[in-house]
């Protein structure tokens, strides 16, 4: 799980994050939900060690991670701009976190050339594993394509796949449908729950978007300027919001 001890950020004069804390269980699906501008990527950025918090301090597995740099923490984070690598193909994007561990030139050079599995005597474990996460991801057959020349979707499943290739603890996903058009976004949410239920590990994903927030969680944040309105399950956010502007954000009556 994740502990999420007091945290404050400011950006300059403006302060983003008031002595936020929580603690989200193992396995949950916890997505934090607000309008713009109310702290939410900067929360996410701060579990990720992307953005070091002012004050407080962050528990991932069991483990204080406060300085400790991005990759050492067993997090993987989607971004909403995907930030694939325009100049590598789908195999190689997926590969790259494992790339950073220490492989030698004869492992990494199948990946950045053309994917061919099979075509060796030997398929490395980087190979296989590459190619276990893109089959699951129903991007198999794109493998030796380049970023651009992929949908909107598919580029989305690309990102997803490097990011759990690595098969991290926590998985950290910040509005990864919100380039998708609306039919898209709504058969991703179904595949992304998928991947919740299989992988069994947490999730912690960022929206601005009710019905996104609403069916995927098992608790939901409403967020506002930087506080936590409330805490709770999506029936009980709608049933019973503990805040007006809670109430005022999903439009029900309070
Ligand atoms: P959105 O839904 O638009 O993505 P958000 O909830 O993710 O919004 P944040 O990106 O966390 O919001 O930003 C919170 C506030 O902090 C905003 O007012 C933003 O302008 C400000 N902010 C974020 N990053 C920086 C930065 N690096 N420097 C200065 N201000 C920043
Ligand atoms: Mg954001």
């Amino acid at each position: 799980g994740i502990t999420i001890r007091n945290i404050r950020k400011s950006f300059g004069a403006t302060r983003v994050l008031h002595d936020v804390s929580l603690s989200i269980a193992d396995g949950e699906f916890l997505t934090l939900l607000g309008p713009s501008g109310c702290g939410k990527s900067t929360l996410l950025r701060i579990l990720a060690g992307l953005e070091v918090q002012d004050t407080g301090s962050i528990e991932i597995g069991g483990r204080v991670v406060d300085g400790v740099r991005p990759k050492r923490r067993d997090v993987a984070m989607v971004f909403q701009s995907y930030a694939l690598y325009p100049h590598m193909s789908v195999a190689a994007n997926i590969a790259l976190p494992l790339r950073m561990r220490r492989l030698s030139r004869a492992q990494r050079l199948p990946l950045i050339g053309r994917w061919l599995p099979g075509s060796g005597p030997v398929i490395s474990g980087i190979e296989m594993e590459v190619f276990r996460t893109a089959e699951a991801l129903g991007i198999a057959h794109l493998l030796n394509r380049k970023p651009g020349q992929l949908s909107g979707g598919q580029r989305q499943r690309v990102a997803v796949g490097r990011a759990i290739v690595r098969h991290p603890a926590v998985f950290l996903m910040d509005e990864p449908l919100s380039n998708l058009d609306a039919k898209l976004r709504v058969q991703m949410r179904a595949e992304i729950k998928d991947l919740h239920r299989r992988l069994g590990v947490t999730f912690v994903y960022v929206t601005h978007d009710q019905a996104e927030a609403m069916t995927m969680s098992d608790r939901v944040v409403v967020m506002r300027d930087g506080e936590m309105l409330q805490v709770a399950p999506p029936q009980e956010i709608y049933a019973d919001p503990n805040d007006i502007r809670v109430a005022e954000f999903l439009g029900s009556p309070k």
